[in-house]
């Protein structure tokens, strides 16, 4: 195969990182729905709205420890001046009390019982005095402070049966599913995985766990990057590792049938053995090469035999990197995060590239995490953001920076 082609080929080069975003978005399929236990639901993309099929609270209840009481018999209490309230029964929380609460009476209540009839104020544990009662005679007890309404949940207060609480696209979180069993439901509509095919090439590349020759590299990326394609919701098809030969990619390749995309670290920048770049560009099909970023530049998006193929650089951190701020927003269809923090120490820019350097976080600044090379892999452990200087930006001791956490 030849040596690299030059920028007068027919396809995009040094494309922005949000056109390589575009791009590799745009060659990812729409994908079908399904339905799963809520169980299985954490990190799926809801695909449809979903609605309460009940109220919540469903009835109207306590939100503390205490006693439930009409609040007007109660205006005037405090510490010097304790309101004396007679207690006429006891609403559990499953066990509500079947009375009414009459003037100058209470109930002892919990959180999450039902409010009584008649109360419409809670006066919580802490601020009550228990009194002595005569042996057989009715119980009572001192407010320190009034009962508040405040402390009582209404019913449907949080969500009303029928209301549409969540919408299609949003991604389930922990706390996302644990709304969704609120809102009545056991099974969630989620868009199936993606299905993602996943190699590593280089013939310095070894398995983990093998003994190391000097000049070999462990596998790190091929395990760094299914980690993440778990974490991001897709279906990782594990192809294993491929030498530099380019039969021996294309027979790794070909056992990725029914992948929705191919993912391939290395073997994309501008050596004489980076062979993925010379399959997509001279054998298959090129969207873009090179992203004006770093790390990450090689990157290389196209197609071989009608799957997408997304070709990462083999470094490491590049391989990582890309992953965090193009290839899982696109999988996920979920924006890169990003906050913004003052700068505690400078960070350079680059003319023409977005930097992504990694940076430490401390009392809310910032700081360079130290060496920023794209195989120093303990740069992206260690760190916990990357700090994003725009192409021609550099930024100085006090500046406020976008970064992404780690
Ligand atoms: P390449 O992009 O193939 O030119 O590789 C660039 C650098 O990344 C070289 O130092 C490789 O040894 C290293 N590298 C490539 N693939 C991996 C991998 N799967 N895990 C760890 N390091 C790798
Ligand atoms: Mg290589």
């Amino acid at each position: 195969m030849s040596a690299p082609i030059s920028a007068s080929q027919p396809f995009p080069m040094h494309v922005s990182v949000a056109e390589a975003h575009e791009m590799l978005a745009a060659l990812l399929p729409d994908l079908e729905t399904e339905t799963v236990s809520v169980s299985q639901a954490l990190g799926r993309t809801l695909a449809a709205d979903l609605s309460a099929l009940v109220s919540h609270p469903s009835a109207t209840e306590s939100a503390l420890d205490g006693i439930a009481a009409r609040e007007a018999d109660t205006l005037t209490a405090s510490a010097e001046a304790p309101v004396r309230l007679k207690i006429v029964g006891e609403s559990r929380a499953g066990m509500p009390f079947d009375g009414r609460v009459g003037v100058g009476e209470c109930v002892r209540i919990y959180t999450g019982a039902p409010l009584p009839e008649g109360a419409d104020a809670i006066c919580p544990v802490e601020q009550l005095a228990d009194e002595e009662s005569a042996d057989d005679g009715p119980a009572h007890v001192h407010l320190l402070r009034p009962a508040s309404p405040a402390d009582v949940r209404p019913e449907g207060g949080d969500f009303r049966a029928g209301e549409t609480v969540m919408r299609a696209g949003l991604r389930l979180s922990a706390p996302r599913v644990a709304l969704a069993v609120s809102l009545g439901h056991a099974r969630l509509p989620v868009r199936r995985k993606l299905r993602v095919a996943l190699l590593s090439t280089g013939d310095e590349v070894i398995e983990p766990g093998l003994p190391l020759q000097a000049g070999q590299v462990y596998d790190s990326n091929r395990v760094g990057l299914s980690a993440m394609l778990n974490e991001s919701g897709c279906e990782v098809i594990e192809l294993g590792h491929a030498p530099d030969s380019p039969a021996s990619l294309q027979a790794v390749i070909a056992g990725a049938g029914g992948a929705d995309v191919l993912l391939s670290s290395g073997g994309v920048s501008m050596g004489k053995y980076d062979f993925m770049r010379d399959l997509l560009i001279e054998r298959g099909r090129v969207a873009f090469w090179k992203v004006r970023m770093r790390p990450g530049g090689p990157a290389i998006l196209g197609g071989w035999n009608g799957l997408p193929v997304f070709g990462l650089p083999g470094n490491p951190v590049s391989s990582l990197v890309v992953f965090h701020v193009i290839v899982r927003p696109a999988l996920t269809g979920q924006p890169v995060q990003s906050l913004k923090l003052r700068a505690a120490t400078p960070f350079r820019g680059l003319k023409d590239k977005t930097a992504f350097w990694r940076g430490v976080i401390k009392d809310g600044e910032v700081g360079d995490y130290g060496p920023q090379g794209s195989g120093i892999l303990r740069s992206l452990s260690d760190a916990d953001a990357l700090v994003i200087v725009p192409e021609g930006g550099a930024v100085q001791v006090g500046d406020v920076v976008d970064v992404v956490l780690l």
